[in-house]
């Protein structure tokens, strides 16, 4: 596949609708341990609010569009640390992208939205965050799209990435958010935004490969 456009987009955030319902309860445990329990909650709340922003939207919109309208239906209706941060990496990729989605987009998007979510949130990567996710799901796109892989593999490394990112966060303290309060007890748990942004990026290659 040469390039992803607007239809891609809307089937990726569909696949975020499903998969944030789908995970609501796991990630509520994984809030539950080293937070507040809500970040299931907090995400299904948000994605449903996407949902029906994609029901009602026209289909005419661009790739840049729809991303700041999911930033804006994000910020509004998630809450906690969360809704800023995802709103604000969803409208930095927007301002990240152009027309179509190649490799080298791909890779723009999520170098966007990984510098939005550290503007906002100003953690940098082994302090048991999303950004430990985001981090190298950026990296490996880039360096899929300058290898030359296509969009469909160029969105794979990322997923890949993600999830070796989110899964190395375990054993790490956390020192940014409500998990640092843990101080060393934050150890030994999975990070509940790591992993929800692990599937957000997991649901974008379930999109571009089908
Ligand atoms: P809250 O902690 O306000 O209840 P959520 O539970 O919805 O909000 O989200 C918690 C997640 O937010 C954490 O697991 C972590 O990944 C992320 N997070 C918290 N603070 C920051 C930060 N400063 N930078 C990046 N991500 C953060
Ligand atoms: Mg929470
Ligand atoms: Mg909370």
């Amino acid at each position: 596949t040469a390039a992803l456009s607007a239809p891609f987009v809307r089937d990726w955030l569909l696949r975020c609708c499903d998969a944030m319902s789908e995970a609501r309860v796991g990630l509520i445990d994984l809030d539950r341990a080293i937070g507040d329990g809500d970040h299931g909650e907090n995400m299904d709340r948000g994605f449903s609010a996407v949902k029906q922003l994609l029901h009602d939207a026209d289909g005419d919109q661009s790739i840049a569009e729809l991303l700041k309208s999911v930033a804006m239906s994000l910020m509004s209706t998630v809450g906690g640390a969360a809704g800023p941060l995802y709103g604000t990496a969803f409208l930095s990729a927007s301002r990240a992208v152009g027309e179509e989605l190649d490799s080298a987009g791909v890779a723009a998007l999520l170098a966007g939205a990984l510098e939005g979510i550290q503007k906002r949130g100003k953690a940098e990567r082994g302090e048991k965050t999303m950004v430990d996710a985001w981090g190298p799901a950026a990296d490996a796109a880039r360096a899929a799209a300058d290898g030359g892989e296509d969009v469909v593999a160029t969105w794979q490394a990322a997923a890949e990435a993600a999830a070796e990112g989110a899964q190395a966060t375990i054993p790490l303290k956390a020192t940014k958010g409500r998990a640092s309060y843990l101080g060393e007890r934050s150890i030994g748990h999975l990070d509940p935004g790591a992993e929800s942004s692990r599937l957000l990026i997991a649901a974008a290659a379930d999109a571009a490969a089908n």
